[in-house]
């Protein structure tokens, strides 16, 4: 199949999104038509760079170009103020300038940690994103956010900045674990129910394919997922370019999120990694929308059925309910009461911003597994 193009239009800035297999070559022939100097710098999960970093140098070697490569562990304990300091220093170090490309290679930590170097040094450096996970090509490398965490906090420090290219490479995807997979279904699924009745209902038709559950990720599954890849960044980018800044419309991209946040942080992050979480606040958006917004009960069935089919979790079991949603209260962004995304139907959702604490609690009560 082709490579498959999307272009993400901001004011005053196109960053193009490339989607199929074996992209890698498509980068030195990217720095020969934009006449980016040949030096450039990789900033690699060192899990990932065992894996590929061979191929990709191979690939930049053949064509004039020496990539130099820094290493970071792998893990969200990486996303921190440390880590940017010592690539600040390895930037000065190396004399990188404003037209040295940085390239982020990994998941959802590399793109949010080097996106944030990228967006502060000397005031932005052209920037690649190369994600590796399901979750970092589905979400984090699209819509130009940046990130790191404090001890008070996860992504507490941040900017919103567009790299100039994206390439996403389904061949990354061969070497994922389980886990991983379906944390980058769960926000899929999430994109797939804001997409609507049609969206929907094609993943609900090939999730019977496209579990992989007790099967290693393999060469045929990262073409099966390809098309619903493609869809959820296409979907992602069209609410982006409404609103870049997530002074409105974007807030919408975090259905099942305020849920899924109280849940992972009153797990100590350590409970539900992120993509369990959001599938167990999709359901909670889902109970929450019946009550509030008339959300039809058999659709919240869909939505379990689909999820669990995805062997992803719908309940939450041993948390205790009232600490999430003091969770989710400590979590909320400058506004009083705590803010949801509620589905009206698959496909409709509204920003709802009072909701009786009751209502809330009782449906995280419905969500914990007895
Ligand atoms: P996320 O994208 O879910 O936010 P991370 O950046 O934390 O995730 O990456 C999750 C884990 O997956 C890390 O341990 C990382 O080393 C590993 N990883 C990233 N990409 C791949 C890949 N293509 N194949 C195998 N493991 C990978
Ligand atoms: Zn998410």
């Amino acid at each position: 199949m082709k490579t498959q193009k999307l272009t993400l239009t901001l004011p005053g800035k196109k960053v193009e999104y490339f989607l199929g297999e074996n992209l890698l070559p498509v980068l030195p022939k990217f720095f020969k038509k934009t006449n980016t100097p040949a030096k450039i710098l990789i900033i690699a999960d060192s899990f990932v760079h065992k894996l590929y970093g061979k191929q990709i140098e191979k690939i930049f070697k053949s064509s004039g170009h020496h990539p130099e490569f820094v290493l970071i562990s792998p893990g969200e304990s990486s996303k921190n103020l440390n880590q940017i300091k010592n690539l600040y220093e390895k930037f000065c170090q190396l004399k990188i300038s404003r037209n040295t490309s940085v390239a982020a290679l990994g998941g959802g930590v590399m793109t949010d940690l080097v996106s944030f170097a990228a967006s502060t040094f000397m005031r932005g450096l052209p920037l690649i994103l190369i994600p590796t996970t399901l979750l970092a090509q589905a979400d984090a490398a699209v819509g130009g956010k940046t990130g790191i965490n404090l001890k008070q906090g996860k992504n507490l420090v941040g900017s919103f900045y567009h790299p100039e290219l994206v390439l996403l490479d389904i061949q990354f995807l061969r070497t994922l674990s389980q886990k991983e997979i379906r944390n980058g279904m769960a926000e899929i699924i999430k994109m797939s129910l804001l997409e609507g009745e049609k969206g929907f209902q094609a993943l609900e038709k090939a999730s019977e394919e496209i579990q992989t559950c007790g099967r290693k990720a393999s060469e045929e599954w990262s073409k099966k997922i390809r098309p619903y890849l493609y869809a959820a960044v296409r979907k992602k980018i069209s609410i982006v370019e409404k609103d870049p800044y997530e002074k409105n419309e974007r807030m919408i991209l975090n259905l099942g999120h305020t849920f899924a946040h109280g849940i992972e942080a009153a797990g100590e992050y350590k409970t539900y990694s992120h993509g369990e979480a959001v599938a167990i606040g999709l359901v909670g958006a889902c109970l929450l929308g019946e009550k509030i917004e008339k959300f039809p009960p058999e659709q919240t069935r869909r939505v379990e059925k689909l999820l669990s089919k995805i062997h992803l979790p719908i309940r939450y079991k041993k948390l205790n309910p009232i600490q999430v949603f003091d969770q989710m209260a400590l979590d909320k962004k400058k506004t009083e009461t705590i803010r949801f995304i509620l589905p009206k139907t698959i496909g409709k959702v509204v920003i709802c911003d009072k909701i009786a604490a009751a209502q809330v609690l009782d449906t995280l009560q419905m969500l914990k597994e007895d």
